[in-house]
């Protein structure tokens, strides 16, 4: 696939030709692959033949997904995973071990947050959580145990956005990698590799995948990242195979060992998938502007909070990180829970889930549904307020979209 085409026409190509010259890919729906003889499958394991053994390990379908991940991020290599949360649980823990501590932006998606907070903790790996844009924080949180920062494009549902370039510079300060989740914005609208990101981990179930059909994920390695200068034990076997050390430990020990692997049925709905992620893409940051300008003139509505908005206070730095769009997720509160529940009973559109970044206009409590389990204070942290609905916006006429909030808001 050549780096030389623009992001879209990248979407639509592939480095190898599909059998008879099929337009979409063969589904590989196999566990294992045969060998005639028992020294070629010998070659295979000990990796010095080509080829693929177990799908727990690798997959032609999944592979085929993986090298459409690592070209929209320009990266060195990618792997597929079963869920989002798996992506981020193997990028993580393929480089920490007990008695080890990360450096984590607090703005976190409410599984990462408590996979940091709980598990990590439990395995003796500390977090220490900074206030996500608090450049300062991070120089201060950083001491001989780190082994990585982690962050995300965007919080949600704060909507904070961090200023990635310098969290990078400051990361490669200290000699450590920073791993970005870049599920909110895609590689379409956030290219991490130029703003310094080492590992991109992505829940394709969103964006990229965009049906909502589908539960998945992915991991990156841009290649800005030089392995071999990092002295992580845990990566000491893999040196040899130089840039992609990190990789390697992933496929060859996390892969291998915990199993997070992908569904090539699942790798296959993504490829769909992502094709339109660039058309999509476009639809929902111009609807999601729409709606929440139209928030904005709603006197019904407390606050809203879309980085798209002048007034924003991270307008700027998004619409240079973001190459002027502002992504498709917005909030706004209005008066209580109470009135929050009426106005998601009310809508006619946009459907009350737990998801975000399907083709469908998409609506949540968060403080009653995904966050329900933090305590007061931690939902304060997290900008989770009693009155706070979280839209999706999805890819529908925008009037549409726009008169749904507004019958369901009229009835408050
Ligand atoms: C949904 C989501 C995840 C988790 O992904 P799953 O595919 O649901 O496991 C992680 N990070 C972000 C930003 C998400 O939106």
């Amino acid at each position: 696939m050549s780096r030389e085409y623009q992001f879209e026409t990248r979407l639509l190509l592939s480095n190898n030709r599909n059998e008879y010259g099929a337009v979409n890919r063969a589904i590989y729906q196999t566990n294992a692959f045969e060998y005639e003889t028992a020294e070629e499958l010998e070659k295979v394991f000990a990796g010095q033949a080509q080829g693929y053994n177990y799908t727990r390990v690798g997959n032609p379908s999944n592979n085929e997904f993986e090298e459409k991940m690592k070209e929209l991020e320009n990266g060195i290599g990618a792997l597929s995973t079963a869920s989002g949360m798996a992506a981020i649980a193997a990028a993580v823990l393929a480089l920490v071990e007990a008695g080890d501590e990360i450096v984590a932006g607090n703005s976190l998606f409410g599984g990462t947050y408590s996979f940091f907070k709980d598990n990590l903790k439990d395995w003796g790996v500390k977090c220490n959580f900074v206030e996500t844009t608090e450049l300062e924080q991070y120089q201060q949180a950083i001491n001989p145990k780190t082994k990585l920062i982690y962050i995300e494009t965007v919080g949600n549902p704060k909507l904070d956005i961090p200023n990635i370039k310098k969290i990078a510079e400051i990361a490669h300060q200290h000699g450590l990698p920073l791993i970005l989740d870049n599920t909110l914005m895609t590689p379409y609208l956030f290219q991490a590799k130029e703003y310094g990101v080492d590992v991109v981990v992505h829940s394709t179930s969103k964006f990229i995948n965009g049906s909502s059909n589908s539960i998945g994920g992915a991991v990156v390695d841009t290649g800005n990242f030089n392995w071999a200068e990092s002295d992580n034990p845990l990566l000491a076997d893999y040196l040899k195979f130089g840039p992609f050390a990190y990789l390697a430990r992933l496929r060859q020990d996390i892969f291998r060992n915990l199993g997070p692997c992908a569904s090539p049925f699942n790798s296959y709905l993504n490829n769909l998938g992502v094709e339109t992620l660039a058309l999509r893409m476009e639809k929902h940051c111009s609807n999601a502007l729409e709606l929440a300008r139209f928030f904005d003139s709603n006197s019904a509505i407390k606050g809203v909070n879309y980085p798209g908005l002048k007034s924003n206070p991270y307008h700027q730095l998004a619409a240079e990180q973001f190459n002027n769009h502002f992504g498709g997720l917005l909030t706004f509160e209005v008066g209580s829970k109470k009135e929050a529940f009426k106005v998601i009973n009310e809508l006619k559109i946009a459907k009350n889930l737990s998801n975000l970044g399907g083709l469908r206009t998409l609506v949540i409590h968060p403080a009653s549904t995904i966050y329900h389990k933090l305590s007061e204070s931690e939902k304060r942290v997290l900008g989770v307020t009693p009155a706070l609905i979280r839209v999706s916006v999805g890819i529908e006429s925008a009037r549409d979209i726009i008169e749904d909030f507004s019958q369901a808001l009229e009835k408050l």
